[in-house]
């Protein structure tokens, strides 16, 4: 999509918009609906709201913010059947946590359900809708094809009384759930499958969570949402691609219900390319049902694409809209790699996430020629990428733990960490020098000595010589056990989506999640982490507190590791280019 510079108002800087912002854009500078904008994000509340939805929210709230308008929440809360208050108060807490806000523009498409049934019965009276008994098999059966025309149903040229008069029983309760519909009388023959006698209203017996028993008959959401918007005189109605076919059908019905007023004033419908992930699902109904079979641990899992579980696993708004800002809004669907969003939340928590030691898997080591009774504490730079970020003290004794990885008593070629007769230094403090190690019967190492060279402290002149390895470390005595929960994709394969002959749930990757119940802490970490807190452990990630932890047992998430295969690959690409 090509994209033009335009000066927006009151913005210091010249940015380059993308085509929604630019079209909106437009639409101000040419003085339409009185210089007014509103948008609206119109989540339909039966699901927690996922990183796609982010997308959306980010357009509608954030073209709002840009150019001095403002954006409603809608629920859609059209079905009762699915609809809950538990995702009505998860979705506000959730555009909350990206930084946005509604004001007191929160509606409820239940709210207009008697303008709309009113509407139905004017659309009846003047011979624009009927009521169809036949199944929606049936229905579906005589649409046609986008080539062939559909076949008129036999109910087609009911009067208007006698549609009236069902409609109003079918709403007193007279009826069974699919016995009968209501449809919008259009043209059997259009071109467009949406103007094909559209359902508009169906029989639902459930109660409503916010209307209760009152209403037995329901409007389908393709009547709802064009007119909501219009009752709301929301100006520009921003939603994803799958909408394109459906615009004229809401164009239709607006003009119905507003006549010529609509030459005034009907809300512009714009759409955009959906988000979908790599080694992830966007469907509400799959994600619906990896939380109830419990094959997650709940909407907020932190390997769940849901806005809850990005929290959860360490995720700050602001990488997320990076994230979205990278993949722009286009007109053309795609598929986007999860490495990029990756990219983004190591950028983000590169800068503002202190550094701490944490030892895995960790191995015991003697430092032989360090007196038993003593113990220093070691100045440690809290972030080095964050100019004021100061110090905090770690504590460094006799014995230390080390990840079991960084020793080999017989190492390849190229392994620069710790091995016997060779040298490392340890992150903050001294060099230390392998003397050998002690096995239990199976042959696992159970300990390693070393020795220490006391002339070698980091910050000190002998800080400077140079090993080639430096290793993180804890202090055996100090530091404090914490459980960690590393995570991978949850699904094996790249697209699950378009594996449509396998069941989604087969393609999971049963790897996901791996629990390390023993990791040890430095003691700061252990002091200071409080639930959300971010954190990097020293040359094994990004990692947050989860709010599992309890006083005693910290729980930490790792958000991500460190290396990044997106930026690399970027760097790559350039310079192939260059
Ligand atoms: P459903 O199948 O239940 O309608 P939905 O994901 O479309 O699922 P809605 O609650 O209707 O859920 O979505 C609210 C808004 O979020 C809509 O305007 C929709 O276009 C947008 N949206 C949903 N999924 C994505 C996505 N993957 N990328 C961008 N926008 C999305
Ligand atoms: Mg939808």
């Amino acid at each position: 999509m090509a994209e033009k510079e335009t000066e927006i108002k009151g913005a210091e800087e010249k940015r380059v918009l993308n085509f929604v912002q630019q079209i909106v854009a437009d639409d101000l500078a040419a003085g339409k609906n009185g210089g007014r904008l509103n948008t609206r994000f119109p989540p339909e509340p039966n699901g927690y709201l996922h990183i796609g939805h982010a997308k959306a929210i980010c357009m509608d709230f954030g073209v709002a913010e840009m150019m001095g308008g403002t954006c409603n929440l809608r629920f859609d809360d059209t079905n009762p059947q699915k609809e809950d208050t538990e995702y009505v108060e998860s979705i506000m807490r959730d555009i909350h946590w990206l930084g946005y806000d509604w004001g007191d523009r929160l509606y409820y498409a239940s709210d207009y359900f008697p303008r709309l049934y009113e509407f139905a019965i004017r659309l009846i009276k003047e011979g624009k809708a009927y009521v169809d008994d036949q199944t929606s098999e049936q229905i579906a059966a005589q649409k046609g094809t986008p080539t062939t025309p559909g076949t008129d149903s036999p109910f087609r040229n009911r009067t208007p009384e006698e549609n009236l008069d069902l409609f109003e029983r079918m709403n007193a309760g007279e009826f069974e759930e699919g016995s009968r519909v209501l449809r919008a009388k259009i043209d059997m023959a259009s071109s467009n499958m949406h103007f094909r006698d559209p359902i508009i209203y169906r029989i639902i017996k459930s109660p409503h969570w916010r209307t209760g028993n009152k209403w037995n008959v329901y409007p389908m959401y393709d009547f709802a949402h064009g007119q909501s918007d219009y009752f709301e005189g929301v100006t520009h109605s921003i939603c994803t691609l799958e909408f394109v076919p459906h615009r004229p059908l809401y164009d239709y019905f607006v003009r119905e219900l507003a006549g010529d007023k609509v030459d005034e004033y009907c809300p512009r419908q714009i759409e955009f390319n959906r988000l979908n992930l790599t080694y992830t699902v966007m469907s509400k109904r799959k994600l619906l049902q990896l939380v109830k079979e419990n094959l997650v641990a709940g909407w907020d899992d932190p390997r769940m694409p849901t806005i809850c579980g990005l929290r959860r696993r360490g995720y700050t708004p602001e990488s997320i809209k990076n994230f979205l800002n990278d993949i722009g809004y286009t007109k053309y669907e795609a598929l986007n790699d999860i490495g990029l969003l990756e990219h983004n939340i190591r950028e983000s928590l590169n800068k503002i996430a202190p550094r701490v030691m944490a030892v895995l898997d960790p191995v015991k080591v003697v430092i032989t020629n360090y007196p038993e009774d003593r113990e220093e504490m070691l100045e440690m730079d809290n972030n080095p990428e964050q100019e004021g970020a100061g110090t905090h003290k770690m504590p460094f004794a006799r014995e230390i733990y080390i990840e079991r990885a960084d020793f080999m008593e017989e190492p390849p070629k190229k392994f620069f960490r710790l091995t016997p007769g060779k040298e490392v230094r340890l992150k903050g403090g001294y060099i230390i020098m392998c003397t050998g190690c002690t096995k239990d019967a199976d042959g696992n190492i159970t300990e390693i000595q070393c020795t220490y060279d006391p002339d070698t402290l980091s910050g000190t002149e002998g800080g400077n010589r140079k090993v080639k390895g430096t290793l993180h470390w804890v202090s055996a005595r100090h530091c404090v056990d914490a459980e960690v929960r590393l995570y991978d994709r949850l699904f094996a394969v790249e697209n699950p989506s378009a594996e449509a002959e396998r069941d989604f749930r087969e393609l999971l990757n049963p790897e996901s999640l791996t629990v390390l119940p023993h990791v040890k802490i430095e003691p700061y970490l252990a002091q200071s982490a409080k639930v959300e807190d971010k954190f990097q452990f020293q040359r094994m990630g990004y990692f947050c507190v989860d709010p599992d932890s309890s006083p005693g047992h910290l729980v930490f998430n790792r958000t991500i590791g460190l290396k990044d295969s997106w930026a690399k690959q970027q760097d790559k690409q350039k310079t192939v280019s260059n």
